[in-house]
């Protein structure tokens, strides 16, 4: 059991000792929320998933599930209020938080005003390239944290993925329908292409689920904290973007057989059927299975043998 997870914090009014830290949770209940939307007249816009964490153990949650240390540089994801953010200042060395709606620059001038050590970057976070984050703000070492918009998660989560950098984990609130997702097992109607993306790169838990209550306001859904352990699967990838290329063609069609399902996208618009069907069968993989039975490491063996292929044509 990590230290986190010990009893070992003292409470007093919106803090919170996490050993020899102070967590502050001073922004996370309805009335601070209510409060500082009200004094700069914000409006919610529902478009940019502003749901904003009006409970302070789900904050202190996160925290704990992100182990977040004195030493940490982390990287956040949607600012909203800065209530998850100013938690984090309060225990790591360095937040980096990026948030796209200027609306809320006014409240995040106030809320982060006593810390020095959050710089906030008006960006919008799909469009962004996380290499030359990672260049440019000179990051040797970063952990993601962030209560996401729900709207962009699959997308920026596979940015995260793909974009390879040294993260240490990415502890993420996400509705719970792509939690269960990115956990489901093959063959289940949940296991997809974020499911096999994701166990590539990294070990999955689902580590708490959350109601709609504890939001301001309240989503329709469940939200769930999702912690991702990077750390590459023991079977690799000669190419990782293809294989990306390779599970999205997989799935493409998901009702159809794999052969089909890889033959009718771009990436098998120049391989021929029986070709497909020659890969599969040196891959030891049926190719009348549908994507949704193979394991991730079936799609790794298929990327290397597809590799290979390329490499001889
Ligand atoms: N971290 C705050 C909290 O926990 O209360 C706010 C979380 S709220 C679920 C998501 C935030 O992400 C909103 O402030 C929203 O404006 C911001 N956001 C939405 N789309 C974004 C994008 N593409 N890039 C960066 N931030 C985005």
């Amino acid at each position: 059991m990590g230290r986190w997870f010990l009893p070992v914090f003292l409470e007093s009014g919106g803090s919170l000792h996490i050993d020899e830290h102070v967590v502050d949770a001073s922004l996370a209940s309805p009335r601070a929320v209510r409060e500082l939307i009200e004094t700069y007249g914000f409006t919610f816009r529902r478009s940019l998933g502003q749901n904003f964490l009006v409970d302070g153990n789900v904050l202190r949650s996160i925290i704990r599930t992100a182990d977040v240390r004195a030493d940490d540089t982390i990287v956040e994801i949607g600012a909203g209020i800065g209530t998850l953010t100013r938690a984090l200042a309060s225990c790591a060395k360095r937040v980096l938080t990026i948030e796209i709606d200027t609306r809320l620059h006014p409240i995040l001038h106030e809320t982060m005003t006593h810390y020095d050590n959050i710089e906030l970057l008006t960006l919008d976070a799909l469009a962004l390239d996380w290499r030359g984050l990672w260049q440019d703000y000179e990051l040797t070492q970063a952990k993601v944290v962030a209560n996401l918009p729900y709207y962009i998660t699959s997308p920026l989560l596979v940015n995260l993925l793909t974009a390879e950098l040294p993260w240490e984990s990415l502890v993420v609130m996400m509705q719970r329908e792509v939690a269960e997702r990115l956990v489901a097992k093959p063959a289940t109607k949940a296991y997809g292409t974020i499911t096999v993306l994701a166990s590539y790169y990294s070990n999955v838990e689902i580590c708490q689920i959350v109601p709609p209550t504890v939001f301001m306001p309240q989503p329709a859904v469940d939200s769930a904290i999702v912690k991702f352990t990077m750390g590459r699967s023991k079977v690799e990838v000669v190419d990782s973007a293809l294989l990306w290329q390779v599970i999205k063609a997989g799935f493409a069609q998901r009702r159809k057989t794999l052969i089909n399902s890889l033959a009718a996208t771009p990436l098998g618009g120049t391989i021929a059927k029986s070709t497909w069907r020659k890969i599969l069968l040196e891959c030891g993989i049926d190719p009348q299975r549908r994507a949704e039975t193979l394991t991730m490491e079936d799609f790794v063996v298929l990327t290397n043998k597809l590799s290979d292929y390329y490499s001889t044509v």
